[in-house]
C-alpha cells in the first residue's frame, strides 16, 4: 500500500518513529511501553502490542475507537488501550499519551513516592509527579488508577511498581514530558544520593511552566 492509501498516514508513522525514540533515549526496553494520539472525538492510534518496535510499519498501527474496538489495522492493540482511552475520555485537553518503563522515574514509582520539583524542567509536568495507586497492567483499574492521579492538570503520573504516563496537547509534546521526566527523576535520585535536595515551592512551577510555554523559535 502507497502512503497516500494508509489512513491518517503521518499519526501511525509519527508512532513508529517515537517508538523507536523510546528505545533510543533509553525510555523503555524490550516492547515495553506504548503510545497513542488522539484522531478525532471518536479515534485513536496506539501502537501495537508485543511487536519490537523497529518492526512496526504505519499500516500495522492500529485505529480504535472510544469503546476500544479495532476500526483499521491487523495486529492487536496495545494491552494498555483501556488506559489510554481513560486518559483521552477524562482530559478533553489532551492530544497524546505515551507510556514508559524509564528506569530512574521507576525507580520512584516502585517506592511509591512521588518526584518532586528539585530541577526547574520538573515544571514541564506540574509541581510534581504524582504516584498513583497499584493497579495490574492492562486493566480498567489501572487507567483509573492513572486519572485519579492526573487529576485535571497534571501531565504525567507514575504508575506504580510499573512505569509512567504521560499526556500532553499532542504526541510529540508527550514524549517531550516523558524525556523530561525521566531527567528530572535521574537528577532527583542523584542529588538523593549525596545529600538533600531543595525542593522548588509552587509558585516558582507556575512562573516557569508559563515562561517554559513560549519556550523556543
Ligand atoms: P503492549 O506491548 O501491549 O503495549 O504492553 C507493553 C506495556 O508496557 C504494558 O504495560
Ligand atoms: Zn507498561
Amino acid at each position: 500500500m502507497s502512503e497516500t492509501e494508509i489512513p491518517h498516514y503521518e499519526t501511525r508513522s509519527a508512532i513508529c518513529e517515537y517508538g523507536r525514540s523510546l528505545l533510543e533515549d533509553d525510555l523503555t526496553t524490550g516492547t515495553g511501553g506504548n503510545l497513542s494520539a488522539r484522531l478525532d472525538e471518536n479515534h485513536i492510534a496506539i501502537s501495537p502490542s508485543g511487536i519490537p518496535y523497529a518492526d512496526i510499519d504505519p499500516s500495522d498501527v492500529p485505529i480504535v475507537d472510544t469503546d476500544g474496538n479495532v476500526v483499521e489495522g491487523d495486529v492487536d492493540p496495545s494491552t494498555e488501550v483501556p488506559m489510554h482511552l481513560a486518559v483521552y475520555r477524562e482530559r478533553p485537553d489532551v492530544g497524546g499519551v505515551v507510556h514508559t518503563h524509564s528506569p530512574y522515574a521507576t525507580t520512584f514509582a516502585s517506592l511509591g513516592e512521588s518526584i518532586p520539583a528539585s530541577h526547574y524542567l520538573l515544571a514541564f509536568t506540574g509541581t510534581e509527579v504524582p504516584a498513583s495507586e497499584y493497579a495490574t497492567h492492562a486493566t480498567a483499574e489501572l487507567g483509573e488508577a492513572a486519572v485519579d492521579a492526573l487529576g485535571d492538570s497534571y501531565n504525567a503520573t507514575l504508575l506504580r511498581n510499573h512505569g509512567v504516563l504521560t499526556a500532553d496537547d499532542s504526541l510529540e509534546d508527550a514524549y517531550t514530558v516523558a524525556l523530561m521526566v525521566e531527567y528530572c527523576a535521574r537528577i532527583h535520585y542523584q542529588a538523593r544520593a549525596i545529600g538533600d535536595p531543595e525542593v522548588l515551592p509552587d509558585d516558582e512551577i507556575g512562573r516557569l511552566s508559563e515562561k517554559l510555554d513560549s519556550y523556543g523559535q
